[in-house]
């Protein structure tokens, strides 16, 4: 048997979240382990206290309570203490930067000083020697203040650079949160705010937009007959077959598993139903080749519900009719494109 104690600390951190998970009853789900490996490895200290808090204060360790310290560590919640980090990283930034400039006041201020000194040592009637050493006095003061200005502008560059390149790593890792890394295109979160902007825009311009839903036919019995890898790569291949059925503005995006929308601004229900028939058919004439092009799994079908936005109501509310449409299409038999015009209930799937 493994003495823990014997091992490296990560084990005994390890031991001890397990046997925590155990003594609260909880189940060991990778969530559970992360958290308690996190609490006793004393990595978060903000999570260190707050479970200590409520260990004081007697609160038993429900599921719901570990999803909730889960989902506000790791969650969602560890986007926005990521970018609350930075925002103090960036006050740092700008911290060191008045301070530069403080230092500047003052090498100024010195050098008025000693301007100053020079003036009045001038209007006495002064001997050679002591207007020579007043010369050389300020010219070497001169100098030091030279020296300053380029060793602060150098301060003042690097200061900048370190902002810019902060601002460009934030930029990017938005941008990466909003990306799908199997297929490159929209995920979930990219397809929300791409959906939030196309119904504002919607609302303001008085425009109509369209959004289709979109689910690959009978996908699970695919990964079982060819393996998850072959699924993987329909999944790309399916994100570029409906990006390049599209136009620049229109957001392609990754649902879920294999559940992909597409949000068309601009565009009435008629043309949603072209562009959705042209997927599915671009699709459906692919074949499946290996990369070495020594295997060939055949084709997939795709279902499509296609749905036009209803002036005032929610984004959930579009999206539900779109899923009743898909569902529709399912129903009768796959490989097709159902819609529902913007005044059809969204919660009845046969309507
Ligand atoms: P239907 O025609 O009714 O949509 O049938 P289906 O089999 O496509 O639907 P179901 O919801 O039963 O199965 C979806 C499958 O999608 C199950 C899962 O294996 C697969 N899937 C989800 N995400 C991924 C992924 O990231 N990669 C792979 N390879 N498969 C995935
Ligand atoms: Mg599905
Ligand atoms: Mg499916």
């Amino acid at each position: 048997m493994i003495d823990a104690e014997d091992l490296a600390p990560g084990f005994n951190f390890a031991n001890r979240a397990l046997d925590r998970i155990a003594a609260e009853g909880l189940d060991p789900y990778p969530a559970n382990f992360t958290l308690w490996y996190s609490y006793y490895s004393d990595i978060l200290p903000d999570l260190r206290r707050m479970i200590d808090v409520l260990v004081r204060s007697g609160q038993p360790f429900s599921q719901v309570r570990c999803d909730e310290l889960f989902q506000r560590f790791f969650g969602t919640d560890a986007e926005a203490r990521a970018i609350r980090e930075a925002g103090e990283r960036t006050q740092n930034a700008i911290a060191k930067l008045q301070e530069v400039l403080r230092e500047t006041e003052v090498v100024i201020s010195r050098y008025g000083e000693a301007l100053g000194g020079f003036r009045l040592t001038l209007e006495e009637t002064v001997p050679l020697e002591r207007l020579r050493a007043a010369v050389a006095a300020i010219a070497s003061e001169t100098d030091a203040i030279a020296e300053e200005h380029r060793r602060l502008q150098r301060r003042l560059a690097e200061t900048g650079s370190a902002l810019s390149q902060l601002r460009a790593r934030l930029y990017s890792a938005r941008r990466e949160l909003m990306i799908d890394s199997l297929t490159g295109i929209a995920n979930r979160k990219g397809f929300d705010s791409a959906l939030a902007d196309a119904v504002a825009a919607a609302q303001a311009e008085r425009q109509p937009m369209s959004l289709l839903m979109i689910d690959l036919d009978h996908f699970k019995s695919f990964n079982d007959r060819h393996g998850h890898l072959v699924g993987d790569m329909v999944l790309r291949l399916t994100a570029k077959v409906l990006t390049d059925c599209v136009k620049g503005r229109d957001t392609v995006a990754r649902f879920g598993g294999e559940e992909f929308a597409i949000i068309l601004p601009g565009t009435s229900l008629g043309d949603a139903v072209i562009v959705a028939d042209n997927v599915r058919q671009t699709l459906g004439r692919k074949q499946i080749i290996n990369r070495n092009r020594t295997e060939n799994f055949g084709t997939i079908t795709l279902s499509v519900g296609a749905t036009e936005y209803r002036v005032r109501e929610s984004p959930h509310d579009l999206i539900s009719r779109a899923d009743s449409a898909l569902y529709l299409a399912k129903r009768n038999g796959r490989n097709q494109v159902c819609s529902k015009g913007a005044d059809a209930p969204a919660s009845d799937p046969a309507g």
